[in-house]
C-alpha cells in the first residue's frame, strides 16, 4: 500500500503528511504521521502563528486493535508561541478516535 492509500483510509486531513508506515510484525503497523503546515492557529486570540516553541514526543493512538490487527497512528505535534497573546498551544491535527468512524469494510481493507 502507498502513502495515499493510507491517507484514503485512514480518513487524513490533506494536510496531514504520513513520514513512514512501520510494519512491526505480521499484525503491527506504525503509521507515523505530523502536519505540513507551516502555522498554526492560537486557540485564545485566534491569530495564526509560526513561531515553534518545540516538539513534543510523539504520541501513539490505537488505531485498530484485534486478535489479527493492531494499527497505531504514531502522531508528532508541534507547540507554537503565540506572538500576540503570548500563549504556548499545541497544534491539532483534527485527529479524533477514529474508531467509532470506521466502518466494518475500512477495516477490512486494512486488514489486507
Ligand atoms: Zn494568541
Amino acid at each position: 500500500m502507498t502513502k495515499e492509500d493510507f491517507r484514503k483510509i485512514l480518513n487524513l486531513e490533506e494536510f496531514i503528511d504520513i513520514i513512514k508506515v512501520e510494519t512491526g510484525d505480521e499484525k503491527t503497523k506504525c503509521i507515523h504521521i505530523k502536519s505540513s503546515r507551516k502555522k498554526a492557529r492560537c486557540p485564545k486570540c485566534n491569530n495564526f502563528s509560526k513561531k515553534i516553541h518545540d516538539y513534543l514526543k510523539p504520541s501513539k493512538i490505537t488505531y485498530l486493535k484485534n486478535s489479527e490487527e493492531e494499527t497505531y497512528l504514531i502522531v508528532y505535534k508541534r507547540r507554537f508561541e503565540c506572538k500576540y497573546c503570548k500563549k504556548t498551544f499545541t497544534e491539532d491535527l483534527g485527529i479524533s478516535s477514529p474508531k467509532n468512524k470506521m466502518s466494518h469494510k475500512t477495516k477490512q481493507l486494512i486488514l489486507k
